[in-house]
């Protein structure tokens, strides 16, 4: 008996996990990997994945989902949160795609640690009920942490899971999955609840301001996860690095169409212009990194351009030149 379960990352499932093994079934791990994940990177996300199931002992799998997860943001069927995370409709997306990897590694039902009444909005009974349906899973989802609280599912009806092994836990305290975790053993659950930026009304300051302008894009995207905002106009923006890490993140992501800046003798922040720009732009974003580096003090700062002559300007920075632009 084979078990297919989602693996997010989050304690709950990994107690869901844990409670189906403890049925001497074994699972497999499938973890999803959408735009919006807290990691700088796929990579780094892949690989916090990994460490997790290692220490459950589970295969993984994981599953990319870009586009079609860009085209379920921006015209949820069920609407949003409190936030511009569409809960119902990502559910409902990420187990259609389970469905389909059940059958590939020969798994006969999907576990999943929703805890009823954990979430308002995506984890209330009738929408348990309703993500079951709308993904064709019916009888099939078993969601150990609350199963004593929901209908029976096919992997109880047939005897393959024991109703006793599994919990009641419902609401949004963490009591009873900190005590469930000693119980089990688990001690590896790095990711607090909300590793999906969606949730976070920062990033969808910024995520709202880039579907105003038409440029919702999974390569924009990877940059609202950088430094400081700043919207000079429609068609042009600039994110300035808040420490060294962040620099070097803005250099890995400059493509070709983008401008780069770095203060040449001294040090401070870099930053990527992204857009339609002209020379007036490339003397404001100047100025900018000139504030950030020494305020009222002129600095020369470089703009590189791909394939294009560098430039240099000498310039001094105010609060000014950031005043009504920053995205926040
Ligand atoms: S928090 Fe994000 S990843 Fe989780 S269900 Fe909602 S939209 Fe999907």
């Amino acid at each position: 008996m084979k078990a297919l379960a989602l693996l997010s990352g989050g304690l709950d499932s990994s107690l869901a996990i844990r409670l189906i093994q403890n049925q001497g079934i074994e699972v497999v791990g499938l973890h999803f990997l959408i735009p919006f994940c807290r990691h700088k990177d796929v990579k780094m996300e892949k690989s916090a994945a990994k460490k997790i199931a290692d220490s459950l002992r589970v295969k993984l799998k994981t599953e990319y989902l870009g586009q079609e997860f860009l085209k379920m943001v921006k015209n949820p069927r069920y609407g949003y949160g409190k936030n511009l995370n569409p809960c119902i409709d990502c559910k409902i997306l990420m187990f259609k795609k389970a469905k389909k990897i059940m059958k590939e590694v020969d798994a006969s039902f999907i576990v999943s640690g929703e805890v009823l009444g954990q979430r308002p909005m995506s984890q209330n009974k009738q929408s348990l009920k309703l993500i079951e349906k709308e993904s064709g899973l019916k009888g099939l989802l078993l969601r150990p942490l609350s199963a004593k609280l929901l209908s029976l599912t096919i992997a109880e009806e047939k005897g393959w899971v024991k109703r006793e092994g599994l919990e009641d836990v419902c609401g949004r305290g963490r009591n009873l999955q900190i005590k469930l975790a000693e119980k089990l053993g688990i001690r590896e659950y790095p990711w607090p609840a909300g590793g999906c930026l969606l949730t976070d009304p920062e990033f969808c300051k910024r995520l709202k301001d880039l579907i105003k302008h038409n440029q919702f894009a999974l390569e924009n995207i990877e940059l609202l996860k950088v430094g400081r905002h700043f919207r000079f106009s429609p068609t042009f923006k600039l994110v300035v690095g808040r420490d060294k890490e962040e620099n070097e993140r803005l250099n890995h992501l400059f493509r070709k169409g983008d401008i780069y800046f770095e203060p040449k003798e001294e040090p401070g922040p870099s930053a990527l212009g992204r857009g339609e720009y002209d020379e007036e732009t490339k003397l404001l974003a100047a100025r900018i990194i000139a504030r950030y580096t020494s305020c009222g003090q002129e600095v020369k700062i470089f703009v590189r351009i791909l394939g294009k002559t560098q430039e240099e300007y000498l310039v001094k920075g105010s609060d000014k030149d950031i005043r009504g632009k920053m995205i926040r």
